[in-house]
């Protein structure tokens, strides 16, 4: 599938869920956003459908996001499903590693090959503040837990939030001991323009790479580290992608950044999105969506998935304008 600007869109993101166990202060309110309903989501059957579809249109990857793919019930069938699906080469996941000690074997059996866990802070105090209802120790064991059974890469991503205070350094520091890659993400405005009730972002909290770059470096010549030094883009951990990584001599791992706000980098996106309640997103940043429920639902036939697979890929934009911001929460895209 390849869109209007020459981009082969092979990459598919999946929300399996709009639900979560945590309720992180910059993805959703403390009291949660109005979960669909059951009938409205797509079921598992559903989205293996969709990912087969897809597959036989080009489709070589997926990942599974939420909300927190980890509570979405059958979750272990759907990456079993996805990973035997032909065509499809990697099957990735999006977690806040809560509930990885409980599923790690079974999903690593059922094909999952990496994992993505997101955290923002060592501090336990600052992850429960950030997180609202979680405890430190269980995303630190999701962690161990991901190098213990093997994932590889096993990425960290930690949104990068000005006001609240983060110690980069310790957090990049994580990359040298072990195989891990830790990623530094900029701030992005999802799920302003809901009314003013949005995450509640601002640009002053919105880190440049640049300026993170600049202060990460400053701390570890200072704590003796030496500067981050640029990786090649063939050397990144898991191939290309929108992150620039940079290592610390003699480190394991990776630090890496995406700059979503400050650095476009939609001339080398190849993404589209299915989110929990069936709608294809070309664009993070936009609210143009293309519905696949009708096509499953109604229409029932394999061309009309198609058929919305390929509307989608048609209306992709080129770029998006960083602050649009959107009607739906990161929560309910799957960032
Ligand atoms: N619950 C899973 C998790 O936290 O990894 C998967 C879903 S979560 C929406 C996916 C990623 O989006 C997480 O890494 C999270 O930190 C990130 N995220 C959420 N809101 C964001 C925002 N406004 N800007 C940048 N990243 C954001
Ligand atoms: Fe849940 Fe992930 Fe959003 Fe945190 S970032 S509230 S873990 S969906």
């Amino acid at each position: 599938m390849i869109d209007r600007f020459g981009r082969n869109i092979d990459y598919l993101r999946i929300s399996v869920t709009d639900r979560c166990n945590l309720r992180c202060v910059y993805c959703m309110p403390e009291e949660g956003v109005p979960f669909k309903s059951h009938e409205i989501i797509l079921s598992i059957e559903e989205i293996a459908r969709v990912v087969r579809v897809a597959a036989e249109n080009g489709v070589t990857r997926v990942r599974l996001t939420g909300g927190e793919p980890l509570v979405r019930k059958g979750i272990i069938a759907l990456v079993d499903d996805i990973s035997h699906t032909p065509g499809i080469e990697d099957v990735s996941m999006t977690t806040n590693g809560i509930l990885l000690p409980r599923f790690g074997e079974d999903l690593r059996e059922a094909g999952l090959t990496r994992v993505n866990i997101s955290l923002d802070t060592l501090d336990p105090e600052k992850y429960r503040q950030i997180t609202r209802l979680g405890h430190i120790d269980d995303a630190l064991a999701g962690i161990d837990c991901a190098l213990e059974l093997g994932f590889d890469p096993v990425k960290i991503n930690a949104v990068a939030v000005r006001s609240l205070d983060q110690d980069f350094l310790a957090f990049a520091r994580l990359s040298i001991d072990r195989p891990l890659h830790v990623r530094f993400i900029e701030y992005m405005p999802v799920g302003l323009s809901s009314g003013g009730t949005g995450a509640g972002w601002t640009a002053e909290d919105s880190i440049p790479t640049d300026e993170l770059i600049g202060r990460i470096d400053t701390e570890a010549e200072a704590a003796g580290i030496g500067a981050l030094q640029p990786v090649e883009a063939e050397d990144a951990p898991g191939g290309t992608g929108p992150a620039r990584y940079y290592r610390f001599a003699g480190a394991q791992g990776t630090v890496g950044f995406i700059s979503g706000v400050s650095n476009h980098f939609c001339s080398t996106c190849n993404r589209l999105r299915l989110t929990a309640d069936g709608k294809l997103r070309p664009c993070l940043f936009s609210d143009r969506e293309v519905d696949v429920v009708r096509a499953l639902r109604e229409i029932g036939t394999d061309e009309a998935i198609e058929h919305a697979l390929y509307e989608a890929v048609g209306i992709k934009p080129e770029e998006h304008e960083g602050d649009e911001g959107t009607e739906r929460r990161m929560s309910q895209i799957g960032g």
